[in-house]
């Protein structure tokens, strides 16, 4: 039996310390973490490392979350102490994250907690439940443990969610239906969710399933009741957390909140209030304000004005991110919500329009507007959101300060134009005979496409917080290079056939799309199979898998997918070398945020869904 972990409780950053040094110089996110993944054999092994982590977190420093290389850091110091194998650590740090919050999940009412269940560990030949679109439904036949645990949280009136995926719990908490979240999940599922939930400070305890087969796994049910059975008290910690933050953002895009930041010029009715009658319903004057408000609250992650209320907070104290209780909202002035709702605004419109170019059927679940409405009408109420986005910010100048307002505006007109020549390429290249492309062009391309809004989106916290100073040159590098390497992801992504932005592998060959991929390939095959590669983009004549099939063996022979990985991190550190110099330290940790939520990847040679990323221009 190893000791008490005395060396690492004494050895622990100290409250000062964790949250006034920089931190140390981050990883790689690229590396395979399979085997770091073991879950120890014995139940005695498990309780004896259990408890060195609630004595471990007992000293850990609550008012902020940890990082995920600190948690990493402090996993691996415990079970070297403890004599373990560094195979546990994935399990440790879960653990870890449990005993880091379980007082907080405490603090939450057990009506405000949502427990999640995996389907895994039901009784894959017999069971009769079917799915619903939230998740399994579950018949209680008895013949698993999903039935009985289901039961004991609602009985103690949990939300209960037989589901998996970390993009559907992050959506349910920034909704405010819950504040914190308990569950039971494979070490896989649980390694991606700690990059989702933990680095947002959401209060949240799991069990790791004792495998991670997929199929009639098990859990050590005791820990999982005990889990459910955390009694409501009060808790003394208060981890800061950006969920309020997401809060603010999500918010503003109610209905009600709709209409008192942005007052309808028209004053007409809602298309929700017309009873399915739609555009028809509503006096013809006021139907392009009311379809373009209808889309503007439609749905999204809102992620671009969560980024400025979170630096324009950063830079004015940090209050919105202050552990205030879990169900807090962080609250703002109106003109600086507005401002924040312009940025939003003007990416609606460009989704519009988007999707106008792109001819796609389906937008948040729902037919596009073009398709609906037809192109002249989605054109023009594109156009509506560009003038409301800006029109947002212009009316603010009287509170804001008129130099304040413009700078504001200038961003946005900045962002707008450069958006539109990125898309101009882009489209000029789907549409040219040529389809020959340099990698510094496809980056460039990336770079206009992406990074803008995300550029505006930061200048606008920091003018709304006071001078651009010297934070203007830092911002928009910062901008850049995450824009791209986010972009880059999103191209290796289509070529994992993910869910969230594709279901076909390799979709963005037959779409038209010049990627960084495509340049890289040209640029490494010999002049045969750069004339085979060209000829497969305009081959209609071969089914698509089997092309995508011979561009993925081109794209492997020339080095494409390592070639990229490589560039992903050139961005990426880049990046954290920005955040590394910016101050304060509630503006860097921010930054630190965005990188690991933005660049957060899949390990390499794990296949996995893209989790969904706070830049999607699909979102
Ligand atoms: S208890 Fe529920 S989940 Fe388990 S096998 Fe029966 S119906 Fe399926």
């Amino acid at each position: 039996m190893a000791t008490a972990p005395t060396h690492l409780a004494d050895s622990l950053p100290t409250p000062s310390a964790q949250s006034a040094e920089k931190p140390q110089k981050r990883k790689s996110r690229r590396r395979k973490t399979s085997h770091l993944k073991q879950v120890p054999e014995s139940r005695e092994l498990r309780e004896s490392l259990k408890q060195r982590c609630a004595e471990v977190a007992a000293k850990l420093d609550k008012s902020r979350p940890l990082t995920k290389d600190e948690m990493e850091s402090v996993a691996r110091q415990l079970l070297q102490e403890a004599g373990e194998p560094e195979g546990f650590v994935g399990w440790i740090m879960v653990v870890l994250a449990s005993e880091f919050y379980r007082d907080q999940v405490a603090s939450v009412p057990p009506s405000r907690r949502l427990f999640l269940l995996p389907h895994c560990l039901k009784h894959a030949a017999g069971c009769p439940a079917d799915y619903d679109e939230f998740g399994l439904d579950c018949k209680t036949c008895g013949a698993c443990s999903i039935a009985d645990f289901r039961g004991l949280a609602e009985d103690m009136g949990y939300k209960v969610l037989v589901a998996e995926g970390s993009p559907i719990v992050l959506k349910i908490i920034v909704s405010g239906h819950v504040d914190a979240i308990v569950g039971v999940a494979c070490l896989n599922v649980l390694e991606k969710a700690i990059d989702k939930i933990l680095l947002a400070g959401i209060p949240c305890m799991a069990v790791p399933l004792l495998s991670s087969d997929c199929r009639n796994t098990s859990v050590d049910e005791e820990w999982v009741n005990d889990m459910i059975r955390v009694e409501q008290q009060a808790s003394s910690s208060k981890t800061r957390s950006y969920v309020h933050l997401m809060r603010a953002a999500s918010q503003m895009f109610t209905p009600d909140a709709l209409d008192h930041l942005a007052p309808r010029l028209r004053g007409g009715k809602r298309l929700s209030e017309v009873n399915g009658q739609g555009v028809a319903g509503l006096d013809p004057i006021a139907g392009t304000e009311a379809v373009a408000y209808d889309f503007l609250g439609r749905g999204g992650k809102y992620s671009r004005p969560f980024i400025t209320l979170a630096v324009y907070d950063a830079l004015t104290g940090g209050h919105g991110t202050a552990g205030d209780g879990a169900a807090h909202v962080a609250e703002f002035h109106d003109s600086v919500r507005r401002a924040a709702m312009s940025i939003e605004t003007f990416h609606k419109a460009s989704l519009v329009h988007d999707d106008i170019e792109d001819d796609d059927a389906f937008r948040y679940g729902d037919e596009t507007l073009h398709r609906k409405l037809g192109t002249p009408t989605a054109i023009n109420v594109g156009d509506y959101l560009i003038g409301l986005g800006y029109r947002l910010v212009s009316r603010e100048s009287g509170h804001l300060g008129a130099d304040v307002a413009a700078d504001i505006l200038d961003s946005l007109a900045d962002a707008h134009m450069k958006l539109c020549e990125g898309q101009g390429a882009e489209l000029l290249w789907r549409d040219a005979k040529d389809k020959r492309l340099k990698p510094i062009d496809a980056l460039k391309i990336y770079a206009l496409k992406t990074s803008p809004a995300f550029e505006a989106a930061l200048f606008t916290g920091v003018r709304l917080a006071g001078e651009y100073g010297d934070y203007r040159e830092p911002m928009k590098q910062f901008a850049r290079n995450l824009g791209v390497a986010f972009q880059i992801l999103n191209d290796l992504g289509d070529w994992q056939g993910d869910s969230h932005n594709k279901m076909t592998a390799g979709g963005d060959i037959l779409g038209g799309r010049p990627t960084v991929l495509w340049a890289l390939a040209l640029a490494g095959l010999s002049p045969e199979d750069q004339e085979e590669l060209l000829a497969l983009i305009a081959d209609d004549k071969t089914p698509p898998d089997k092309r995508i099939q011979r561009v993925r063996q081109l794209f492997n022979a020339a080095d494409v997918f390592e070639q990229a990985h490589r560039l992903v991190d050139k961005h990426q550190q880049r990046a954290e070398a920005i955040a590394d110099q910016i101050e304060p330290e509630h503006l860097r940790r921010l930054f630190y945020y965005l990188i690991d939520t933005v660049l957060d990847r899949p390990a390499e040679a794990e296949p996995t869904l893209v989790p969904a990323t706070l830049l999607s221009s699909n979102d």
